[in-house]
């Protein structure tokens, strides 16, 4: 049985006065205690400047706070990156990988994901690594191509399954209000879940979690969730709403 994982994205969003009092809000209405949070991972991916702080203040409710990005390489002159060992330095336990926005204002390839999973991995940090297809990849019945070739990428760089979680999120589904359905959804969960036993075997495929993204919310995570192959949630603008939040984490529990 795998563990159900409720992952928030805030994207570009929030002071630290504002993390500050999600977090007292959240916490009482997720009515957190140590068994629900051994029941339902919880992390939070947040900007940079909110990590330590963000950190301090989850720990003791056993939240994991993740970075959004990370850079591929240990350390040298790379002005403006920040490299797994140095998140790791300030207690951060997870990064997201290749997010679709990433991908389409940053230039991250297949390739630059595939580095910086391994590069994760390495240093000891779960990486997230976000996968999906364009409208026109799936208007075109692309999508699976599309999601191989982006799954395969990241998996031919490492040796093991340990510590990565992937994270399907259509991008026409991201940020627009447009869901796909659990029938959709379930459809390249199942997909991907193939390609990770085709490489590294049942046990590893049975055990990782597979997330979906794009516009979850309250309103569908539990369908959602009922597939089979779904084990959780990647949650954007939700996520930034303490009691909508609250409430996936819930679903999460049932
Ligand atoms: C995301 O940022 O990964 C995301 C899925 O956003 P939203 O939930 O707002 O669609």
């Amino acid at each position: 049985m795998r563990k159900v994982m409720m992952a928030g994205n805030w994207k570009m969003h929030k002071s630290n006065a504002e993390l500050e009092e999600f977090f007292g809000a959240f916490v009482k209405e997720a009515n957190l205690t140590k068994e629900s949070t051994s029941r339902v991972d919880i992390m939070f991916a947040l900007p940079y400047t909110l990590l330590a702080n963000g950190h301090k203040i989850a720990e003791q409710h056993g939240i994991c706070i993740a970075s959004q990005n990370m850079d591929s390489n240990e350390s040298g002159a790379f002005t403006g990156e920040i490299s797994a060992s140095m998140l790791k330095d300030i207690g951060i336990c997870a990064t997201l990988i290749g997010h679709s926005e990433r991908r389409q204002y940053y230039n991250e390839t297949d390739d630059s994901v595939a580095k910086k999973v391994a590069a994760a991995q390495k240093a000891g940090i779960q990486a997230v690594a976000c996968v999906g297809e364009l409208l026109d990849d799936r208007e075109s019945g692309a999508t699976n191509q599309v999601v191989t070739r982006q799954v395969s990428a990241f998996l031919d760089a490492i040796d093991t399954l340990d510590n990565v979680v992937i994270a399907y999120e259509p991008v026409w589904a991201i940020g627009t209000g447009k869901t796909a359905t659990p029938e959709m959804a379930q459809e390249v969960h199942a997909l991907i879940r193939s390609i990770v036993q085709a490489k590294f075997g049942e046990d590893a495929a049975n055990k990782v979690q597979i997330l979906y993204g794009g516009s979850a919310k309250p309103s569908n995570i539990d369908e959602l969730l009922a597939q089979p192959d779904i084990d959780g949630g990647l949650v954007g603008g939700a996520s930034l709403k303490p009691l909508d939040f609250a409430k996936m984490v819930q679903s999460g529990l049932k």
